[in-house]
């Protein structure tokens, strides 16, 4: 199986191409989800490298392949995926913090190319992060 760095080398399609993210979104393939409204979606990850490890993304991807993808039109949903990010900590009941991850682009290990913010807690962070 690949490596985390293999994969996220291997992708890095244009920033419009469908991803597994929307089969999540449409719900052609299962997911937990933990919450929900009409732009956020967030969902436990497949992978959990923590206790908690969820995934907010945006439910429509408007270019939003990455961060690095991000224009002024995406001001409101971006403030928005992270004030979700906070929610879902709370309701997660993580009180004694959380960390919070974007990857980008192959250096930063990204493999799926819809723009998400990893929520990742239950344990002690180390930094410098690998
Ligand atoms: P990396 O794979 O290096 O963490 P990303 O930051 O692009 O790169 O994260 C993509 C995340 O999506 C991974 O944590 C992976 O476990 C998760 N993932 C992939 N497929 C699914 C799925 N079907 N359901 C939930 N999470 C998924």
């Amino acid at each position: 199986m690949a490596s985390e760095k293999e994969a996220a080398l291997a992708a890095a399609p244009p920033s419009d191409s469908p991803t597994i993210f929307d089969k999540i979104i449409n719900k052609e393939i299962p997911s937990t989800v933990v919450f929900e409204d009409d732009k956020v979606l967030a969902f436990r990850d497949i992978s959990p490298q923590a206790p908690t490890h969820i995934l907010i993304i945006p439910k429509v991807k408007d270019g939003l392949s990455g961060l690095s993808k991000a224009e002024e039109r995406h001001f409101e949903i971006l403030g928005r995926l992270l004030y979700t990010a906070k929610l879902v900590a709370k309701q997660e009941g993580l009180e004694d913090g959380f960390r919070i991850v974007i990857n980008d682009g192959p250096s930063g290990c990204q493999s799926v190319y819809h723009l998400h913010i990893h929520l990742l807690g239950g344990r002690q962070m180390n930094w410098p992060p690998g």
